[in-house]
């Protein structure tokens, strides 16, 4: 069926009159059919609502390309870093240790994890903006033979990278060891083929690239990592296995499952199948962010990433060195125009972000940089060109890659 034409798919609706569009990755602008699942109640206990969930889980292990019955889909109460949390806890045995590859935030949030776990861990901090290459995650194993897992952030939100995730899934096969992914914010839009990168389990969430509302994440793992982490979880309610087993006996949430949330997320799972599954919202999203990126650049604004590791999820400018710009009172004028932006979280230079993720089209993208631009006017900026020094450390991220 070819669904590229029809409209309802293609174009997204605008939000509620008033309600702004969040440019941010997750809670994101969802569809009004997915706002409108939430509209009745349902007993968790009940075959319709059980059926929900059997089919949530058949949906998602599709997109993960589990063709083979390999791997199984573990939902979980909470927000990503609940399931983030639950996967090390459940995935890593105790007397484990594993590499994390940093460069952001979330990176960071797996290594604070796993302190809190008391699971051994090294971390590969590459800083704001480097992506950890497969060749240091090679000799990393080999200067070290203790460790067992090695912990990667797909899309790395907090810049908006694209992590080389193909490379260093193939390091860290080569080396014998077992990959654990959060793929928060890439899952859904971003390839992620459990086959290709035999990884032992990955995590994302409800309200991210599916576009659902936020209230629960879910574990995609390999069945044998899911017996073997029996009676391994510190936290009752974290544990993955546990929660694996009650639901495939009885088909329920071990507790309170986020109803609403679920039947809203049955039907982002419908439109993302409308729209082409992964493939079709990948083209949205690129098409979002390289529209956004061209518009911006004409007002003078720079991105932080070169474009082979921008990724279609969030993008990082450059706050502009004129003076009169305050990143705070662009920010409430993006917001009077109905836009909600994303303050930057680079250590060195100022920065915001704009997601290009959510039920917004390359038309929202191109009123986002009209708003920019008027909003840049109110504000008395002349031209949105960063600072030097903003460049040259975009200068040394070039050489270093
Ligand atoms: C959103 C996100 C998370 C989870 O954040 P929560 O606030 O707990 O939902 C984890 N990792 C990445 C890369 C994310 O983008």
């Amino acid at each position: 069926m070819d669904t590229a034409v029809d409209s309802s798919v293609t174009s997204c609706a605008a939000p509620a009159k008033g309600e702004p569009y969040l440019l941010t990755p997750g809670p994101l602008t969802t569809a009004l059919s997915t706002k409108e699942a939430m509209l009745r109640d349902w007993g968790s206990w009940d075959g319709d609502f059980r059926a929900m969930t059997t089919q949530l889980r058949r949906s998602l292990l599709e997109i993960a390309g589990d063709t083979a019955g390999n791997y199984d889909c573990v939902p979980l109460q909470g927000s990503g870093s609940y399931c983030v949390e639950a996967m090390l806890g459940s995935l890593v045995p105790r007397d484990g240790h594993a590499l994390v590859l940093a460069n952001g935030a979330y990176g960071k949030r797996i290594a604070t994890t796993l302190g809190y776990l008391g699971r051994r861990h090294t971390v590969l901090d590459k800083g704001d903006y480097l992506p950890p290459r497969g060749s240091e995650v090679e000799r990393m194993l080999d200067a070290d033979p203790s460790i067992t897992h090695v912990v990667a952030v797909h899309c790395e939100t907090s810049s908006g990278i694209l992590n080389p995730i193909e490379e260093i899934a193939a390091a860290t096969a080569k080396k014998g060891r077992k990959l654990l992914i959060d793929s928060m914010s890439a899952f859904g839009a971003v390839p992620l083929d459990v086959r290709h990168l035999q990884c032992e389990a990955f995590v994302s969430s409800a309200n991210k690239c599916i576009e659902g509302v936020p209230g629960f994440g879910f574990v995609i793992a390999r069945k044998g990592a899911l017996l073997e982490a029996k009676g391994r979880s510190h936290s009752l309610s974290l544990d993955v296995y546990d929660q694996w087993d009650v639901m495939n006996r009885t088909g329920q949430w071990r507790f309170t499952p986020p109803t609403h949330t679920v039947a809203a997320f049955i039907e982002a799972l419908r439109l993302h199948a409308l729209e082409g599954g992964q493939a079709g919202r990948l083209a949205r999203y690129a098409h979002n962010r390289d529209v956004l990126v061209a518009g911006m650049h004409e007002l003078g604004f720079e991105p932080l990433l070169d474009a082979h590791w921008r990724s279609p999820i969030i993008v990082t400018f450059f706050a502009p060195a004129d003076p009169a710009f305050r990143f705070e009172h662009f920010y409430d004028l993006m917001k009077q125009q109905g836009f909600i932006i994303y303050p930057g979280k680079l250590t060195v230079v100022d920065s915001f972000r704009v997601g290009c993720i959510g039920q917004v089209d390359a038309d929202v993208m191109r009123r986002v940089v009209v708003a920019c631009a008027q909003a840049l006017r109110t504000m008395g900026v002349e031209h949105a060109a960063p600072p030097g020094v903003a460049l040259e450390e975009r200068q040394l991220l070039a050489q270093q890659v």
